[in-house]
């Protein structure tokens, strides 16, 4: 696997391979890799012949307050891993090859932006819009290979796509969870033993909602009630359970077409998100 660090040597690549008839799949990532983001890498070499994953912990998603300075990293562990899979490069830039001087752009984001993390992170869905736009541009790829652990951030640049005509196919790859139901996460190495044991109330408590709604609960009683059982699990502050549509992300009262049950809550100091699309 080739290490690129650099953006004209990417493109290098990139054409070389559509010279050549070889279409590309992307995989963007912060990096500190677990199974899911091998499971990005895996379905990748299913779409395309050559595959390209990225490593980038992007500044313009974090607030000043966030965890960008103590954001796990693990370079060499990441590299052994992606050769592992089968990865044929790791673009992996500064932070002055992304936003070199000068760089003036900004994307503002309404519509699948707003609300749920837009609401509590109001910075990171400009920041992931810029930075994907920019990793697609960079790369040339013919498609990019997103988790639905971050459903949101998937309508987001769906919508992005959309809407600024880019030459790019969104694919998609389903959760992966530890034995005990809790969504693999970098941010999970913040976890201390004893919180990490709370933290699969997470995916018991949206499982729960998703059971209520499919039940005929309302919205607002399943994800209250999900709120409530996260609150007796240890949690210190629940930002939100929501019920989204699958199709257009469009608040619901019920389940009357397919749904996802999404949360954000607090575990001390870490904040774990998840969504769930049917019970269990
Ligand atoms: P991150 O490095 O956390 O920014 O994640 C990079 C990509 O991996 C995103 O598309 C995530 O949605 C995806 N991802 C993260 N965790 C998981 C998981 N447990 N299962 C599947 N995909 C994941």
């Amino acid at each position: 696997m080739r290490v690129i660090r650099d953006a004209a040597e990417l493109r290098a690549v990139s054409q070389a391979w559509h010279a050549a008839g070889e279409r590309i799949a992307l995989v963007p990532t912060m990096g500190y890799l677990h199974e899911g983001h091998l499971a990005l890498v895996a379905r990748a070499r299913e779409l395309a012949p050559r595959v390209i994953a990225t490593i980038f912990v992007n500044p313009t998603q974090f607030a000043p307050h966030e965890d960008l300075g103590r954001y796990p990293r693990d370079e060499a562990g990441d590299i052994a891993k992606l050769e592992a899979a089968g990865c044929d490069v790791l673009f992996a830039p500064s932070v002055e090859v992304m936003y070199p001087a000068g760089f003036a752009t900004r994307i503002a984001m309404s519509g699948p932006a707003e609300g749920l993390e837009g609401t509590h992170r109001p910075q990171m869905f400009a920041g992931v819009a810029l930075v994907c736009t920019r990793l697609f541009g960079m790369s040339g790829a013919d498609v990019a290979v997103f988790g639905e652990k971050d459903w949101q951030q998937v309508m987001v640049v769906r919508r992005v796509v959309e809407d600024l005509a880019l030459p790019i196919t969104i694919e998609t790859v389903p959760t992966i969870r530890a034995a005990d139901g809790l969504a693999l996460s970098s941010r999970n190495a913040y976890l201390d033993p004893e919180a990490r044991v709370k933290a699969a109330a997470m995916h018991a408590a949206l499982s729960y909602a998703a059971e209520r709604l499919r039940a005929g609960a309302t919205a607002a009683e399943a994800c209250g009630e999900a709120e409530e059982r996260l609150r007796e699990a240890g949690f210190r502050q629940v930002d939100y359970v929501a019920l989204r549509s699958e199709r257009g992300f469009e608040e619901m009262e019920k389940l009357s077409e397919p749904g996802r049950v999404l949360g954000a809550a607090w575990l001390r100091q870490v904040r774990l998100i998840d969504n769930v699309t049917k019970s269990g």
